[in-house]
């Protein structure tokens, strides 16, 4: 399947989950076998000559692409959870949104120091919730090899604030 089929795939939804926000919906994804492997096998291909140790799925649309593939990369998986999910210690990060902050955690225990890192999320806006994250993998002594989205929002420029790492998106809008 191409990248444009899949993109005929994600639902445009607008005005949520508050006005002026296009949502844009993956689930039409999830919900077709062809498209849900295709996904996966395209975010493979960003990986495929690389030693990944740990894929970091964020919560929760990165845990439904990071799982498949960390199978498929023979690595572990590692979630990065909303503030006070997390049964175990935890390392924090603290990011800005448009009001306010929010905070996301990871298991203390979950990398070691020189794990080769890949990042997943189902999109990129303006690359907040993914600096997060790439935050907490250093503070334990991870080796970010690439982040990887199915969707980007170009204009939001979420890239921008993530340089000097390989970003790789699958869709861009
Ligand atoms: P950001 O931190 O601004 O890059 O936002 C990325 C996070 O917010 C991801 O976890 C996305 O799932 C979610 N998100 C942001 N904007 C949208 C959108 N227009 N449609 C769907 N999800 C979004």
């Amino acid at each position: 399947m191409t990248l444009d089929e899949i993109k005929s795939l994600v639902r445009t939804v607008a005005d949520f989950p508050k006005e002026g926000i296009l949502f844009r919906d993956i689930t039409p994804i999830l919900r077709d076998p062809v498209a849900l492997r295709a996904v996966v096998d395209h975010l493979v291909n960003y990986c495929r000559d690389e030693r990944v140790d740990v894929v970091v799925g964020i919560e929760s649309r990165g845990f439904m692409f990071g799982v498949p593939l960390s199978l498929a990369l023979g690595a572990g998986f590692v979630p990065v959870r909303k503030l006070g999910k997390l049964p175990s210690e935890v390392v924090q990060a603290e990011y800005a949104l448009e009001y306010g902050t929010n905070t996301v955690e990871m298991h203390r225990d979950a990398i070691r120091p020189g794990d080769r890192v890949v990042i997943v999320d189902d999109l990129i806006a303006t690359g907040g919730t993914a600096g997060a994250a790439v935050d907490l993998v250093e503070q334990l002594g991870g080796e970010i090899i690439s982040l990887l989205f199915v969707i980007e929002l170009a204009a939001l420029q979420g890239r921008e604030s993530l340089q000097g790492y390989a970003v790789h998106s699958l869709i861009t809008y």
